[in-house]
């Protein structure tokens, strides 16, 4: 049933009145009703215990309903809270709040104050609102200065991705008493100038003014004649906000539609795998079209790390879209690239120097493979052009880079004379976390001695290989690889795409070895998976040489441009996101992650059909012995309330670094149950079963 926050454009608005009135108008049409107040402040010692004076005045309505924070201090509730030794959080209030939703009928949530008095030092009335992602209803104090105030908590609200079901105009002071200056006639003009406009730019807004409420001279609210009054004008307003249904549910339409015509990845357009509607997501929570809300293990692959909905990135973005969305970066720059620029180059190796902005991994792949191209030709070293790469890599999709993937788990035989013809190293044997054994190195050395002629670059993904097949190798490995490159003049890049920006428990994984490719690709977490972009870093040497190159040899420019070239939208984002990183205790949640995977995941190591169970920074992957039928681990998984999506013969989890104790255990919980019901049901969890338990 509909649930609303009732919020203000300041204190004294009118909100309770405005709320005892609905509760009155809902009872008359005989829809129950009640209203919560999260955050009760000025409360007053009875003999049965604290009461709280907004509940009082609902009752004096004839409504009901109760107040769950309650403190004693007529003041903000941050203060109000602080003076007793206590602090308010907003996901603790919204928990709680939570459990009172499930009743029939509407349910009335009254904020304190608007949308921005504080709740603690973080978070405001606004966080609540988005934690509870319930519709706002918005009572404005009818006076001078009004419009300014809706509008800006209206701009508020719908930044804040709220929906708003209405506004009430309510006059809660006698006319010419508090608007100094104004003579009675003139505030009449403009306290009916202000419904006007309001009533406007709602339409404007999809957001209707659903009722306009005068003082009311001469009735108290001890008096039924008074509330009845109320209830009288408020009577349409509880009728929209009672028939008001802003979870839209499944659509079968958007659903149809997507089946018909939408591709998704990795997918046949005939028989698609079935997909689920996300209207939202916050922290590390995906919402479903449905209302189920799913732990999100996969941070939409290897992207958010700062959960959904970050205040900073979102405000980032917010910015960056009003000031400058989009320039063509041909001839001109721009703040965002620049200062991009400026704090890549503090974390990134020290080497490396010159960055050019792509808008994905996969460019980025091509734009690092054309650089150790055109870094040959520049040279005169006509011959050196293929590439090395390592089995069970991964490294894009577009037709460079997936020429550097998996000769088998990759699409190779599938686009077999069409992709170039790279050499392949067997995948570096040596366990991260066993004792380096040199001779897991020998393979990659004879294959570049070898080729050392015609090959200009290695590409790897350092220490841990994603997609093709979520292995994680000895980092010693890296040093042997950085010692023979600079021997044979081979150049090394590095495809941090997947393992930049903290997920390995190192900034970059090539930290792990303690060495700097030549070339590095960075991009997902980048922009904390707010957007799409990418980041290609060479060192001076490599820019220096392609620079240099006269023009038979390439004019000395590098010949790449995408049109969205460091995008202003995803280069302050990108800002945001390091300054969110940085600024956060990143190492420490990566450990704890790591802690509470290992121990979340032991369990499966002795489970039948289990091949390895193996955890590096936030990554814990369990291996299984046999292919994973897709669909049905997912299914299983969304019955337990976590977003995991398996592939091959990896079921893994890499979740944002912001998950609590609580999601970290629904997520392990439920990859040992999955693997517990597959071995016991050959190889698929069978999802009817009561749950297994670890
Ligand atoms: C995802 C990924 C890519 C490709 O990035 P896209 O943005 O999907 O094009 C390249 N390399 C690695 C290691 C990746 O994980």
């Amino acid at each position: 049933m509909p649930a609303f926050f009732v919020t203000g454009t300041d204190t004294d608005a009118g909100k309770s009145t405005i709320t005892a009135g609905l509760l009155r108008a809902f009872a008359r049409a005989g829809v129950p009703a009640r209203a919560i107040k999260p955050v009760q402040t000025g409360c007053t010692e009875t003999a049965d215990g604290l009461e709280a004076p907004d509940v009082a005045l609902w009752r004096s309505a004839g409504g009901q309903g109760e107040a769950l924070f309650m403190y004693r201090v007529p003041c903000s509730p941050h203060l109000a809270a602080g003076m007793e030794g206590a602090e308010l959080d907003a996901s603790v209030v919204a928990e709680e709040c939570r459990s009172r939703m499930n009743q029939p009928g509407v349910t009335l949530f009254e904020g304190a104050g608007g949308l921005y008095v504080p709740l603690n030092e973080r978070e405001s009335m606004l966080d609540l609102m988005r934690s509870l992602r319930i519709p706002g209803l918005l009572v404005v104090a009818n006076r001078l200065g009004c419009i300014n105030h809706a509008l800006l908590s209206l701009d508020a609200l719908e930044m804040a991705g709220l929906s708003v079901a209405g506004m009430v105009l309510c006059r809660t002071v006698p006319s010419a008493h508090t608007d100094a200056g104004t003579t009675a006639e003139a505030e009449a003009l403009i306290l009916g100038d202000n419904a006007v406009r309001l009533a406007e730019e709602g339409k404007r807004r999809g957001i209707p003014l659903l009722a306009d409420i005068p003082y009311m001279e001469n009735a108290s609210p001890a008096h039924d004649a008074f509330w009845d009054a109320l209830a009288d004008m408020l009577e349409p307003a509880a009728r929209a906000l009672a028939a008001f249904s802003p979870a839209r549910g499944i659509d079968a339409d958007l659903l149809a539609f997507d089946r018909e015509h939408l591709w998704h990845p990795y997918t046949s357009a005939m028989r698609p795998l079935p997909v689920r509607e996300v209207t939202g997501a916050s922290g590390a929570r995906l919402f479903l079209a449905d209302g189920t809300s799913l732990v999100d293990g996969m941070s939409s692959w290897w992207c958010t790390v700062h959960g959904y909905g970050n205040g900073r990135l979102v405000r980032a973005l917010q910015k960056q879209a009003a000031r400058l969305s989009h320039v063509m970066f041909g001839g001109l720059t721009h703040e965002p690239a620049v200062e991009l620029g400026r704090r890549l180059l503090k974390v990134l190796p020290a080497s490396l120097e010159h960055i050019f902005f792509a808008d994905s991994g996969s460019v980025a792949v091509e734009a690092a493979m054309k650089m150790a191209v055109q870094f040959r030709r520049s040279a005169g070293q006509e011959k050196k052009t293929r590439f090395v790469a390592l089995r069970g890599a991964y490294h894009g999709d577009t037709l460079g880079a997936m020429s550097l993937c998996d000769p088998v788990t990759g699409m190779h035989t599938l686009f077999s004379g069409v992709l170039a013809g790279q050499l392949f190293v067997e995948r570096p044997t040596c366990r991260f976390d066993e004792p380096y054994r040199p001779e897991s190195f020998a393979p990659a050395e004879r294959l570049l001695r070898e080729h050392a002629q015609e090959v200009t670059a290695v590409v790897v993904e350092p220490v841990v290989q994603g997609a093709g097949g979520m292995w994680f190798y000895h980092p010693e490995y890296l040093r042997d690889l950085r010692r023979l490159c600079d021997e044979l003049d081979i150049l090394l890049i590095a495809d941090e795409i997947a393992t930049g920006f903290g997920r390995t428990g190192r900034l970059f994984a090539c930290e792990w070895a303690g060495i700097a490719p030549d070339i590095m690709c960075v991009g997902k977490a980048l922009t904390g998976g707010m957007m799409t972009l990418s980041a290609v870093a060479a060192s001076r040497r490599v820019a220096e040489v392609i620079s240099g190159a006269d023009a038979a040899h390439g004019g000395g420019v590098f010949m790449h441009g995408p049109t969205f070239m460091a995008n202003p939208l995803a280069c302050a984002v990108a800002c945001a996101s390091l300054d969110e990183l940085l600024a956060s205790p990143w190492q420490a949640c990566v450990e704890h992650i790591q802690e509470k995977l290992e121990a979340g995941l032991a369990p499966c190591r002795n489970v039948p059909g289990v091949a390895d169970v193996r955890v590096l920074g936030a990554i814990g992957v369990v291996e299984t012995k046999e292919p994973v039928n897709v669909e049905a681990w997912q299914d299983f998984f969304v019955s337990r309330g976590v977003w995991i999506r398996p592939f091959g013969r990896a079921v893994y989890v890499m979740p944002p670094f912001v998950a609590s104790d609580g999601e970290l255990d629904a997520l392990t919980r439920a990859v040992c149950e999955a693997v517990l019901s597959a071995s016991r049901n050959g190889g698929t969890p069978v999802l009817e079963q009561r749950r297994e338990s670890c």
